[in-house]
């Protein structure tokens, strides 16, 4: 169990540390009671790729919302299997059509902020129940929100987040990828520079910061994921049971035989 001291500690330390050495430190410390998100972007590749070499078996969730454009699902399942990923694809209780049904037609628009909620903030607390940890690849230079986050911190509901990105830049990240030929999302190349839902991501143009295209018009920049709203909208979903996402057997795994490059 570690204290808010522990926390301080490891955050002065983990400032200047790498992202593969909070990586491993976070595996060891929390196996098999540990799970890492993604949604699998272009900027996603490096932290998924220093997995893939240190603990090729931690189990890497992704939520299937039912809005996402097929080609992230078919990045998805192209880069799962180039870097021999131990996918996790957690859905939301109700399909599209069960939403439509329930809601209305377009709730995305209407309520972004409970559409959020049904497809993305309660499969995700389902998915992290039983978990310690959960690791994910946000990072402070990514919008307002995130500036502040700490790289080790305990949530509302007692889980520890883990943040290995979180000192690195746009620039980091693009680097990382050059050096170790990794591939690009395929629509980065028509401007999507962040990329959720489809309903609600579009392009971004000029100089906009890379979040601009999501939720455009919406006074919302967050998903609920990494602020967890639980406080703010009402459970109107389901809740079934947790998913049994833990680790198995031990998190180093066969090393998957993609380039060491
Ligand atoms: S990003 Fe848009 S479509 Fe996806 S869950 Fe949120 S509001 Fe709904």
């Amino acid at each position: 169990m570690l204290t808010n001291l522990d926390l301080d500690e490891l955050n002065t330390t983990f400032e200047g540390e790498t992202p593969e050495g909070i990586l491993e430190w976070a595996v060891e410390t929390f196996w098999p009671d540990i799970a890492m998100s993604s949604s699998f972007q272009t900027q996603s590749l490096p932290l998924l790729h220093m997995v893939s070499r240190i603990a090729p078996r931690l189990p890497i969730i992704f939520l299937d919302t039912g809005f996402h454009f097929p080609e992230t699902l078919a990045f998805r399942d192209r880069v799962t299997r180039e870097l021999g990923l131990n996918l996790r694809i957690v859905r939301p209780s109700l399909s599209p059509a069960e939403l439509a049904r329930r809601y209305g037609e377009g709730l995305y628009r209407r309520d972004p902020d409970l559409c959020c909620y049904v497809n993305k903030v309660e499969p995700m607390q389902r998915a992290l129940e039983g978990l310690r940890a959960w690791i994910s690849g946000i990072r402070r230079d990514q919008s307002p929100t995130r500036a502040s986050i700490r790289i080790v911190e305990r949530t509302a509901q007692g889980i520890i987040r883990v943040h290995p990105m979180a000192t690195w830049t746009q620039q980091d990240i693009a680097q990382y990828i050059h050096d170790h030929s990794l591939p690009e999302h395929p629509l980065l190349a028509q401007g999507y520079l962040s990329i959720g839902c489809a309903p609600c991501t579009r392009p971004i143009y000029g100089g906009e910061p890379a979040r601009a295209g999501r939720w455009d018009g919406q006074a919302k920049l967050e998903c609920g994921l990494h602020t967890l709203l639980r406080e703010s909208v009402e459970a109107q979903a389901p809740t079934e049971g947790g998913v049994g996402i833990k680790g198995e057997g031990g998190p180093w795994g066969q090393r998957p035989t993609h380039g060491s490059s």
